[in-house]
């Protein structure tokens, strides 16, 4: 089963779970996916660039919680291991901007893809971004990653709905990193557990692990309805 691991597994006002964010390395490459605030600290405390050739980063949307320290680790990536991320979002302009703002220069240390589809060879895989309902004020994207082994990942960033057809994704045997929390309000711009549990038939919420969390309790209530939670490694 592939599978990816979680520097963080908290949503942006969290007391105590650091911002979500996902990883996979393997053949010298590192795809990240966000990185918020709370992100380049524990990429320096887990020392996860040595050894690294590649980095691929995978943008979701543009709140703090999701590209807060960007600017930190594109320029530490560069200025460390003379290593230019490549940022996948497709909003090329925007990120574009926000970094040129804070002194980074496209093609120096950062090149940005907007490719719908794109494959990484060193991973074996393919990913593809959706667009997703989250907030007016921007756009948010999830992400299909498509392995060569046939077991794909689906991650859904924030959202307030899920955007495609889960029932036969699960049955395949595939698995989903799905936004969830304890707010159940009418405005939420998250999906909470009850709207997932709505979603997904309990024999399928095995394969459906919960992120970007809120609530002190949200665990146990998470797993109470046969979710599991997002693994922090
Ligand atoms: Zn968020
Ligand atoms: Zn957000």
């Amino acid at each position: 089963m592939n599978k990816l691991y979680f520097l963080g597994i908290g949503s942006g006002y969290h007391k105590s779970e650091k911002n979500t964010s996902a990883y996979i390395k393997n053949n010298d490459t590192l795809l990240l996916i966000d990185c918020g605030e709370t992100v380049f600290k524990k990429v320096l405390e887990k020392d996860l660039v040595n050894d690294v050739k590649d980095i691929y980063l995978l943008i979701t949307h543009m709140h703090s919680d999701h590209i807060g320290s960007l600017g930190g680790f594109v320029g530490f990536c560069y200025w460390k291991y003379k290593i230019k991320t490549m940022i996948c979002f497709k909003d090329k302009e925007k990120i574009k901007n926000y970094l040129e703002l804070l002194g980074l220069k496209e093609g120096e240390s950062f090149d940005i893809c907007d490719d719908t589809i794109r494959r990484i060879d060193s991973l074996k895989l393919e990913f593809s971004a959706s667009k997703t309902k989250h907030v007016d004020t921007m756009n948010s994207y999830s992400y299909n990653i498509s392995f060569d082994d046939g077991n794909d990942i689906f991650y859904s960033g924030d959202t307030f709905e899920t955007n495609f057809n889960v029932i036969p994704y699960l049955e395949l045997g595939n698995i989903i990193y799905h936004d969830a929390c304890l707010n159940d309000s009418e405005e939420n711009v998250h999906t909470s557990l009850r709207v997932l549990s709505e979603v997904i038939p309990r024999r399928y919420r095995n394969q459906v692990y919960c992120m970007h969390i809120d609530g002190e309790n949200f665990i146990e209530e998470a797993r109470k309805l046969g979710f599991n939670i997002a693994e922090l490694i």
